[in-house]
């Protein structure tokens, strides 16, 4: 294993830089329109296929071809510096290919990932659905089932999602269900449901505090009868993996949990694009705007919140990229893809505060963007694990102890 190095390479610079000028050029001049309609932003998510940025290559190469994990981090970080509204409609299929890659066989994936994305002529969507209105952090609180028939070689899907991005909307959904109910987490198993299956349907759609330009919505499954080829792994897999947890043998983690923990570092990098684009905005502000005879950036207390703002930045992308790293080469041992998702959700939402207090009156405004970048970087508190969820996770990885 080589060691962690926090530089980039000739690649990642042409990566980061490419990003960065579509987050520039198409997303920045977008964000405010989404954010205020609260709809699903095809016209960007087309202009990012057309650019190789929305589809299943980008995410091969930037996630699976790269072994020093920092690539996917750095694309990201830009952006979520154009925009997290936009950024999430781009990003959310991802979710469903991370589902996809982290519980079916080669097949599966070869099959189901592209299918997520679509192409330039027909863009797709995909949704990963494993919250529930009564169990988001708490996962063995899943109730939607799955129940194989025999007959048919189908499995039937029953229950309602909740919070789910592209959902309902999405061409690909992979949903979570329970199947050996008395086995709670280990109990799981994911399932595809392909485009047009019936009995799959969009319940109520959030409207949200943030990230509006992404789509939020229930997903109901009634009676969805899918092919046995879709549960991700096999049955024979399942059967065994099932028949190892009986045995009270060590079962593979349950499947919810293998996907975000291959995401965390990613969200992480998502926080720290929305906080550096509210400090970089600030600090500008703070070099023009005159009270009292001078630039405000001339008094310390304004100078000492940028100089807080940047130092927090820094350390931030550091622990990413780090656990980015580490994720890579298999290489945890304290929770430290938590700890950089933990890390970054607080400083996306202080940072993009104190934005909102450096700009003053305005900054409280809609006709200035740091507001929108605050409502933005909260989710990052919040979904894939909250902050009390990341805090339990990293205190049962240090201590050794079953932490309630
Ligand atoms: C915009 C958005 C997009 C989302 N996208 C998806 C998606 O695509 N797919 C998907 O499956 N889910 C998605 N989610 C769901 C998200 O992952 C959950 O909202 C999240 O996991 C929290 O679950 P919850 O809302 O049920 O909160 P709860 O679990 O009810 O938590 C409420 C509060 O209690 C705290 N808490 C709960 N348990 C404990 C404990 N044991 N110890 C300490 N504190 C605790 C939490 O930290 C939180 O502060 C999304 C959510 C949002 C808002």
């Amino acid at each position: 294993m080589s060691d962690f190095n926090p530089t980039l390479n000739e690649d990642q610079i042409t990566i980061q830089k490419w990003v960065h000028d579509f987050a520039e050029d198409v997303m920045r001049p977008n964000a405010e329109e989404w954010d205020e309609k609260e709809e699903f932003p095809w016209p960007v998510v087309q202009e990012a296929a057309e650019i190789g940025l929305y589809g299943w290559e980008f995410l091969a190469n930037a996630m699976f071809n790269d072994p020093t994990g920092l690539t996917m981090p750095v694309a990201i970080e830009e952006m979520f510096w154009g925009d997290a509204g936009l950024g999430m409609a781009i990003m959310g299929s991802g979710l469903a290919a991370a589902g996809i890659a982290a519980s079916g066989s080669q097949d599966q994936v070869m099959e189901w990932v592209p299918q997520c994305y679509g192409d330039t002529k027909d863009v797709q969507l995909g949704a990963f659905a494993a919250s529930e209105p009564d169990a988001g952090s708490d996962v063995g609180g899943y109730r939607t089932s799955a129940k194989y028939d025999e007959a048919t070689d189908e499995w039937i899907l029953n229950g309602t999602k909740a919070w789910i991005t592209n959902g309902g909307i999405a061409d690909i959904h992979v949903v979570v269900a329970v199947v050996a109910p008395e086995l709670k987490t280990k109990g799981h198993a994911s399932f595809v449901v392909p485009p047009g299956t019936k009995g799959l349907s969009m319940g109520q759609k959030y409207k949200k505090h943030g990230i509006r330009a992404s789509h939020t919505a229930e997903v109901v499954l009634d009676d969805v009868r899918v092919p046995g080829r879709c549960l991700l792994g096999g049955k024979e897999k399942l059967d065994e993996r099932l028949a190892r947890v009986r045995r009270g043998e060590k079962g593979n983690s349950q499947a919810a949990m293998q996907t975000f923990e291959a995401t965390r570092p990613t969200v992480g990098a998502q926080a720290i694009g929305v906080a550096r684009a509210a400090y970089e905005y600030s600090l500008d502000y703070a070099k023009e705007r005159e009270a009292f005879g001078r630039k405000i950036i001339m008094n310390q207390s304004i100078a000492f919140m940028l100089a807080d703002m940047a130092t927090e930045i820094e350390a931030t992308r550091l622990l990413i990229w780090r656990a980015a790293w580490l994720g890579k080469h298999k290489g945890f041992v304290n929770a430290e893809g938590s700890m950089a998702k933990l890390k970054a959700g607080r400083v996306a939402t202080h940072v993009t505060e104190r934005a909102i207090q450096i700009l003053g009156g305005f900054g409280y405004t809609r006709e200035y963007p740091v507001e929108r970048w605050h409502r933005d970087a909260k989710i990052h508190d919040i979904f894939e694990g909250t902050e009390q969820i990341q805090q339990l996770v990293i205190s049962r990885a240090i201590s050794g102890l079953r932490i309630e």
